[in-house]
């Protein structure tokens, strides 16, 4: 995220201070009056709002798994319809959705827990980022914290670059999926994880 200036280290952290004064710029660059009534506020409220929804920039993503316990339990776990907002790094315009993940613990089964998964879909959604990347940083933190025998990740987003302008299709989702161990080696298996989430998916909507 750093914005490398000549001469200049840029440490990577982000910098509020300095992202309040580019968004006034980028406001009168866009033929806006910075100093007018309504957009006294604005950079500092923006540089604030990118400071939360950036949080997970440059944070390794295991660590939002927090700690790990034994599973006693060697089926498949599936947690559907994490709901997630994260930053497509094309626009920086929203993209959102549903995560869904399914794996298998492995015999010793060290498991983060339902709300470790959900914490780290929420925290590595907090950074700029296309959502094929999104999904496999999910299935890749899972296989390295949890060492599971397999791991498959399928995230539907709609995304609003593509929604608000550009093709305008509105309501359209993309879907994205990522596959590890088991479930890439095991066709019966794999079958069994998209059934169960994509059932009752059309009952919802
Ligand atoms: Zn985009």
């Amino acid at each position: 995220m750093a914005i490398e200036s000549a001469g200049e280290e840029s440490p990577r952290i982000f910098q509020r201070e300095r992202v309040k004064s580019l968004v006034a710029q980028l406001l009168e660059a866009m033929g806006e009056d910075p100093n007018r009534e309504g957009l006294k506020e604005t950079p500092l409220r923006v540089a604030g709002m990118f400071e939360e929804l950036l949080s997970g920039t440059n944070q390794p993503s295991e660590g939002f798994l927090g700690s790990m316990f034994p599973a006693g339990h060697e089926e498949m776990v599936l947690l559907r319809d994490i709901s997630f907002f994260s930053l497509c790094e094309h626009h920086l315009l929203p993209f959102f959705g549903d995560v869904h993940v399914a794996y298998i613990p492995n015999e010793s089964g060290q498991i983060a827990g339902l709300s470790g998964i959900a914490r780290l879909v929420d925290g590595v959604s907090k950074r700029l980022q296309v959502q094929e990347r999104f999904t496999s940083e999910i299935a890749n933190a899972i296989q390295k914290s949890m060492r599971p025998k397999g791991v498959l990740v399928v995230v539907e987003a709609e995304h609003l670059c593509m929604s608000m302008r550009g093709s305008k299709k509105v309501g359209s989702r993309a879907m994205t999926s990522a596959v590890r161990g088991a479930f890439q080696r095991d066709g019966v298996t794999r079958a069994e994880a998209l059934d169960l989430i994509t059932k009752g998916r059309n009952a919802d909507r």
